[in-house]
């Protein structure tokens, strides 16, 4: 058997990625998928139908070469157009202007384009219906029930429940813990209107804020919407309370009544689709000697808040390819070096990605949000160079996740300070200059420490 130098588990978002960054260096890389070939037999159950593409992952894609072949299947989203309850609609921009922009894309297509990527790539093997079920590290062997593989080096892309990762727990005392949101999500469809185009702006996304849980819709290419709704999966106004038709019909009669003429499938969706849960992970290393990396949502799987779960697993394979680089080839120097030194990003995003719950339900709503972002572009107006707000950071910006996090608390408590009257306009400015140094924008900010 050929011996191949990587073996990567998982075929989504981020395996087929690494494979194509690997094999560029020359490696031999071979891939295995626990599902069936999803060009042959597209199966979306309990997967989220589009996602918000941002920078860290259009870098990624970029560097693979990928990114001019999808530009024409995505929709660039300007910003938040908030629903109130009265059905007004007001529209909160996501940058600085309107070219900073995010961009709704099929999952399914984006995944189906990777794997046709990877499919020119004569140097990586591509394996459906391979499902890991063990790994013996000794003798660097794969089971894939009966079969048996040999590895070189391997690389867990193989998502939320990842069976690397269960297996390199098993065989160290690794701190790791999987945290329930104790909220959960069903997706609906706002169809196309009858003279074939969108019956909302294609250009935000939706949000429909409630407080405890709310409603959102981003834009398809074929001119529907898909829409999430996130709620708690008990008490009050929970999935566990929301069942009957009328139950169903009540519910969004009272908390969405503009998207009654919206969704006209609504209760038949409600009631077939299924309730998704949501969950992060924190795992404090990512690496199993100098032999096994895990990556992407395998590694820290966080709640969708941010639009970054994807973005993050996207931009670990810059990472991992920067490493390899960095270290002259040395797979086991780079995998050591991305189980450790990256971690701190996984848990930042992982937090900042729950912070967003709160604002995207609740805060967007009140004065008090509304004051500090209008504040924060002022002073990133006056400091261009210094002063970023946390968003921006994030979504238009590789600035490691965890950077971002520690400038967003100075920032936000310069802000607060600046409200409350704590500070005068000149002190706020010195402390704009003393705690916050200058940072480069948009650019390829080695994204690991
Ligand atoms: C509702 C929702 C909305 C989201 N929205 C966004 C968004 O807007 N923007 C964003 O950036 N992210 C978003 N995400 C997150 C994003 O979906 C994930 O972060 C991303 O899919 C992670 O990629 P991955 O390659 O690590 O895992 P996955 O894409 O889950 O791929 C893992 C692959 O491994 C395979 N596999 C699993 N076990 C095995 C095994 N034992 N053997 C072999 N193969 C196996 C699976 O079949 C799968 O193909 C969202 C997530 C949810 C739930």
């Amino acid at each position: 058997m050929k011996n191949f130098d990587i073996t990567i588990i998982g075929a989504g978002l981020s395996g087929p990625l690494m494979a194509t960054y690997l094999s560029e260096k020359g490696l031999n890389v071979d891939l295995y998928e626990s599902r069936v070939d999803m060009r042959k037999n597209l199966d979306q159950s309990g997967r989220s139908i589009n996602l918000a593409l941002s920078a860290r992952g259009i870098k990624a894609l970029k560097d693979i070469g990928l990114f001019d072949n999808i530009k024409k299947n995505l929709i660039p989203m300007k910003g938040r157009m908030i629903h109130s309850m009265d059905g007004e609609k007001s529209l909160q921009l996501y940058g600085k202007n309107q070219k900073e922009v995010i961009y709704s894309i099929s999952r399914s297509f984006l995944n189906i384009s990777l794997l046709n990527h990877v499919e020119n790539k004569k140097n990586i093997t591509m394996s459906f219906n391979h499902k890991l079920s063990d790994v013996d590290f000794e003798q660097k062997t794969i089971f894939f029930g009966k079969k048996k593989v040999n590895f070189n080096r391997i690389i867990g892309a193989d998502g939320f429940n990842s069976m690397l990762r269960n297996c390199i727990l098993k065989q160290t005392d690794l701190k790791f813990r999987s945290d329930q949101l104790g909220h959960g999500y069903k997706e609906l469809t706002i169809p196309v209107s009858e003279s074939g185009n969108y019956l909302m702006e294609p250009d935000s996304l939706h949000i429909w804020p409630r407080g405890k849980f709310m409603l959102i819709a981003l834009p398809n290419t074929d001119k529907t919407f898909t829409c999430t709704l996130f709620a708690p999966l008990k008490g009050s106004n929970s999935f566990e309370k929301i069942n009957t038709s009328k139950e169903i019909l009540n519910f969004f009669k009272t908390e969405f009544p503009d998207t009654i003429a919206l969704i006209p499938n609504l209760v038949k969706d409600f009631i077939s689709n299924p309730v998704g849960k949501l969950s992060s992970i924190y795992c404090e290393k990512w690496n199993y000697k100098d032999l096994a990396i895990i990556m992407g949502d395998a590694a820290h799987a966080i709640v969708p808040f941010f639009g970054q779960g994807m973005n993050a697993s996207f931009q670990d394979c810059t990472v991992i390819n920067d490493l390899i680089d960095e270290n002259g080839l040395d797979l086991g120097s780079a995998f050591k070096a991305f189980g450790t030194e990256h971690v701190p990003n996984g848990y930042a995003i992982a937090d900042m990605a729950l912070e967003n719950y709160i604002e995207m339900r609740d805060s967007v709503n009140n004065s008090e949000y509304k004051k500090h972002r209008e504040l924060e572009l002022f002073l990133e107006d006056k400091f261009p160079e210094r002063f970023i707000p946390r968003y921006s950071m994030v979504s238009f910006n590789e600035i490691p996740y965890s950077e971002v996090y520690r400038r967003g608390e100075i920032q936000s408590g310069i802000i607060k300070d600046f409200i409350s009257g704590k500070i005068s306009e000149s002190i706020r400015d010195k402390e704009i200059i003393n705690k916050l140094s200058p940072i480069r924008r948009n650019n390829n900010n080695k994204a690991r420490k």
